[in-house]
C-alpha cells in the first residue's frame, strides 16, 4: 500500500543479508565467531571524557535545547585543536560546525548543494553515505575508481568532461575507509587545483588522521594553500577516542559551506547534547597520551594480523593508517563468497570489498578491532583451511 520514494529505492542495495544471517545463526549455535568486520574500537572511551559528561549531565543547565551551530566553547577548542595538529587557522565564529557524528553531516550535506541532475564525484570503494546521501539529495553518483595501480588515489583525468560540468561535490577520504590507503599533499594540491578549475566542492573526511602507524602523520587538507576556497572537512572524536556511540564530529573549512551545511540541519537537528559537547571539549583540549596508547596498540595488532596472513601466503600490506587491512583474494572467488566460506569454515567474519561499491570486488577488508590473541587465533584457524 505504501511504496517507497524512488530515491530510497534506488539507494545501492546491501549485500550483507545473507552473510549476517550466517553470523546470527553460527553465534545462536554457539560457535566462537572472530569478527573482523567492525569499524568500531573495541577499547572504552577514556576515563576522563566519561568524567567531563557524567559531571556536565548532572547540571540542569545542560538539558535543555542545545545550541544549533554547537557550544561556542566547543568550537573554540577544536579551532585550538586543528591550530596545534595541522597549524591551520579555523574562526570558531563561522568556520567550524559541530555534528551529531560525521556521518550526520556528510549525508546531510549534498542536500545544500546539489539540484536534480547534478553529480558527485565519489570514489569506489568508499564509505557508504558518500553514495547514500547524494542519492536522498536527488544528485547522482559519478565513480572514481580506487585502484591499486593507482595506490588507491582517483584520476581526475579520466572524468568525462560532460560530466565535470555538472558536478558539484567531490568526495575524498584519506586516510581511507576501507583500502587504509593515503594521501600525500601533491595529491591534495591537484585535487584543489582541480576543485578550483571547475568550481566544485571537496569534502575532506578526516576521519582517520589520528590513527597512523610507524611515525606517519596525516595531513589536513586544510593545509594547502588555497583550499578554503573549496574544502569543507570532517572530523570525528569517533575513532579517535572511541567514542563512535557518542555521536559528535564536526565540519570546518569554507565559510559558505559551513554555513549552509547548519542552515540544512537546522531543519533537522536541535543540536548535540550539552553534555556530550563539554565531554569533547575535555577529549580536544586533554593530553595525547591516549592517542599515542592507541597507536601503539593497533601497530601491534596490525603487525600481527599482516604477517600473519603473509605467512600464509596471502597477498597484504601494512597500512600506514587506519585499522583497516585491504586484502586481495584469489581471483577464483567472489568476495561475498570468499567471505562466506571463512565465516563457514574458520568462524571469522570480514567484510566482502564488494559491499564498498563495485571496485572493492576482488578484495575483503579485515578490521583490527579485536585483541592480539583473537587475531592469533584467527590466523591459526586460517592456516587449518
Ligand atoms: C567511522 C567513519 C566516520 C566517522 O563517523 P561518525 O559519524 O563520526 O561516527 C567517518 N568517515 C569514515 C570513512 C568512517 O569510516
Amino acid at each position: 500500500m505504501f511504496k517507497l520514494s524512488r530515491k530510497l529505492q534506488s539507494l545501492p542495495p546491501y549485500l550483507f543479508l545473507e552473510i549476517d544471517k550466517a553470523k546470527r545463526i553460527a553465534r545462536q549455535e554457539g560457535c566462537d565467531i572472530i569478527d573482523l568486520g567492525i569499524g568500531d574500537p573495541d577499547q572504552p572511551t577514556p576515563q576522563y571524557i566519561i568524567d567531563a559528561l557524567y559531571r556536565a549531565a548532572l547540571d540542569p543547565a545542560n538539558h535543555r535545547y542545545a545550541l544549533d551551530q554547537g557550544l561556542p566553547s566547543l568550537r573554540r577548542s577544536i579551532s585550538a585543536w586543528y591550530k596545534k595538529r595541522f597549524n591551520v587557522d579555523l574562526n570558531p565564529e563561522n568556520e567550524v560546525l559541530p555534528l551529531v557524528g560525521s556521518k550526520e553531516g556528510i549525508a546531510h550535506f549534498p542536500l545544500a548543494f546539489l539540484n536534480p541532475g547534478d553529480y558527485s564525484l565519489v570514489p569506489d570503494p568508499c564509505y557508504p553515505p558518500y553514495k547514500g546521501g547524494t542519492i536522498l539529495a536527488g544528485g547522482k553518483v559519478y565513480l572514481m575508481p580506487l585502484k591499486e595501480e593507482n595506490v588507491f588515489l582517483p584520476d581526475f583525468k579520466k572524468i568525462p568532461l560532460s560530466i565535470i560540468k555538472k558536478a558539484k561535490i567531490i568526495f575524498l577520504n584519506y586516510p581511507n575507509n576501507p583500502t587504509g590507503a593515503t594521501a600525500e599533499k601533491v595529491f591534495y594540491k591537484e585535487a584543489i587545483a582541480f576543485a578550483q578549475k571547475h568550481k566544485i566542492i571537496i569534502i575532506s573526511d578526516l576521519a582517520y588522521s589520528e590513527m597512523s602507524y610507524d611515525g606517519y602523520k596525516p595531513s589536513s587538507m586544510l593545509e594547502i594553500e588555497g583550499a578554503k576556497d573549496v574544502v569543507v572537512e570532517f572530523h570525528s572524536l569517533s575513532k579517535t577516542y572511541n567514542m563512535t556511540g557518542w555521536r559528535v564530529g564536526w565540519a570546518c573549512g569554507n565559510e559558505k559551506l559551513v554555513a549552509a551545511l547548519a542552515r540544512v540541519k537546522s531543519n533537522v537537528d536541535s543540536g548535540i547534547f550539552s553534555a556530550v559537547q563539554i565531554a569533547a571539549i575535555a577529549a580536544l583540549d586533554g593530553p595525547d597520551t591516549h592517542i599515542k596508547n592507541m597507536c601503539a596498540l593497533y601497530q601491534e595488532r596490525r603487525d600481527l594480523l599482516i604477517s600473519g596472513l603473509k605467512s600464509l601466503g596471502w597477498q597484504a600490506n601494512n597500512p600506514k593508517a587506519t585499522f583497516y587491512a585491504w586484502i586481495k583474494i584469489p581471483r577464483k572467488y567472489d568476495s561475498i563468497k570468499f567471505a562466506s566460506l571463512i565465516l563457514d569454515k574458520a568462524n571469522i567474519v570480514v567484510t566482502p570489498g564488494v559491499g564498498f561499491g563495485k571496485y572493492g570486488e576482488g578484495y575483503i577488508r579485515m578490521a583490527f578491532t579485536v585483541p592480539k590473541e583473537r587475531i592469533e587465533e584467527a590466523i591459526a584457524r586460517l592456516r587449518k583451511l
